[in-house]
């Protein structure tokens, strides 16, 4: 027998419950593409065999968390779920004051409905789909403040998310502190491939924005990922827990949206937590119209029960490192490989860099959607496109947004894959980079207004 080379590493958990997978044919898969519209989203679940769409409340919960659902308070008002939520929150992130929502986008509403009046800016390290829609359906414009780096692939800059103090100086300067109604900081980034903000610029964004009574929203739906990177990666910070680094990183900001389909190991839920009292009362009195009672914001007990479990499991270092880790495995064996992907490699979710792997596409030819097609023709994974189908149109031009970045994101859902689906999603990358000269992109053949990439069909040239 070879001796091994290096101690091996596996998954901090083993498989109590099992759902099977269909496997499919190629021709099989011919059929369900088409009749999806070369749109992804549009697949049946079913048809897919590893769904690398998004980590969005696709995550396995733990026995802990299953154990929890069954102590449902199914109470219309002051269900004993939302108490123990509110603790863990106030306890984890820091904030005083909590409100429940069915998901992250419920608390973006809020918020934004709330602190934005039309004609305000909002800057931003980098756009959310969703984040950006609600300050626009508010009347405010986004302004993206993040630094340069974290539009080029290659730069390998260990903070991406990091904002450009510059770029939000002259904001301030340009339109006057009045006008801008907060500053959205994302950590970490989804959009520059899951890239974390650091300590150091997060107080400094702070800082800044205080000087100016600007407030600090942050989007905390992957923080505990943003606190691994930063125990990881930042001077000071290697010996600190991952709860001192996320309360630290929270203390900086004075709001929270949440949605806890990603960080929080569960299916369904969100919170919007607060530190100011009045803008609290009115997120609580605003909630009832759109989610529902302040003490349980479109959610059953047993979710707020499973959210609040996923808190304390989410932090565990052990987990971070294996949920990280595996992201990381994927992304080393696809370099190694000579496949052109973002880097430094995120926490979710590895970007396959869609420009440099059909260079003779132009971005109107859909290079992003093309691949995510492509990949499913070949074995089966379903990715998901962001690029300049997600990036959207220009409402006063009409024009399409022409994202720098033209991506395709094969997302990890949290304790679901074994390392022997990333083995399977490695090789078919590695086939559909063998096959990139012979494909000549895609004709978008029906657009929705919002969110596009959502619904958008599409047919090969
Ligand atoms: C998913 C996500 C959201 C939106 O949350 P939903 O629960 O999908 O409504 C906002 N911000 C980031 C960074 C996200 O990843």
């Amino acid at each position: 027998m070879a001796k091994f080379e290096r101690r091996s590493w596996a998954e901090p958990f083993k498989i109590k419950t099992v759902e099977p997978l269909t496997m499919t044919s190629r021709e099989q898969r011919e059929r369900y593409i088409k009749e999806a519209g070369y749109n992804t989203f549009l697949l049946r679940s079913r048809d897919v065999y590893i769904d690398l769409l998004t980590d969005s409340g696709t995550n396995a919960m733990s026995d802990n968390q299953w154990a929890g659902m069954m102590l449902g308070d199914e109470a219309y008002a002051g269900s004993e779920n939302f108490y123990h939520l509110e603790k863990m929150v106030q306890e984890y992130y820091g904030y005083k004051y909590l409100v429940p929502t069915h998901q992250g986008r419920g608390a973006e509403n809020l918020i934004s409905h709330i602190l934005i009046k039309p004609g305000m800016y909002v800057p931003g390290n980098m756009y959310f789909t969703t984040t950006r829609l609600h300050q626009e359906l508010a009347g405010g414009t986004f302004v993206d403040v993040i630094i340069d780096e974290a539009h080029d692939a290659e730069n390998t800059h260990p903070f991406k998310g990091n904002v450009d103090l510059n770029k939000f100086e002259s904001l301030i300067k340009k339109v006057g502190a009045d006008k801008i109604a907060y500053i959205t900081i994302g950590a970490t980034v989804n959009m520059a491939g899951g890239q974390p903000i650091s300590m150091e610029n997060m107080k400094a964004v702070h800082e800044l924005a205080s000087k100016n009574k600007i407030k600090v929203v942050m989007d905390a739906t992957r923080a505990m990922e943003n606190a691994f990177f930063i125990k990881k990666r930042e001077k000071g910070y290697e010996k600190k827990s991952i709860q001192d680094i996320l309360k630290e990183l929270c203390s900086y900001s004075d709001a929270a949206t949440m949605s806890g389909k990603k960080d929080l190991l569960v299916n369904i839920g969100g919170f919007l937590a607060l530190n100011d009292f009045e803008v609290f009362e009115e997120a609580r009195n605003m909630v009832v119209v759109y989610e529902g009672l302040h003490t349980y914001g479109g959610l059953a007990g047993r979710d707020m029960e499973a959210m609040a479990r996923g808190i304390e499991e989410a932090c565990h270092l052990d987990h971070l490192q294996a949920r990280i880790g595996q992201v990381e495995y994927v992304g080393n064996r696809l370099l190694e490989l000579g496949i052109p992907i973002v880097k430094p490699i995120g926490g979710h979710a590895i970007f396959l860099d869609a420009k440099q792997f059909y260079p003779h596409l132009e971005q109107t030819k859909f290079p992003a959607q093309t691949l995510a097609a492509e990949l499913y023709l070949d074995s089966g994974i379903r990715a998901m496109e962001r690029g300049i189908v997600s990036a959207g149109r220009n409402k006063e031009t009409g024009d399409h947004y022409y994202p720098k970045l033209e991506l395709v994101r094969l997302t990890f859902p949290r304790r679901v894959y074994t390392q022997a689906h990333c083995d399977v999603t490695v090789e078919s990358v590695y086939e559909v980079f063998q096959n990139r000269e012979k494909v000549k992109g895609l004709k978008m053949i029906y657009e929705p207004k919002y969110l596009r990439f959502f619904q958008a069909r599409f047919e090969p040239l």
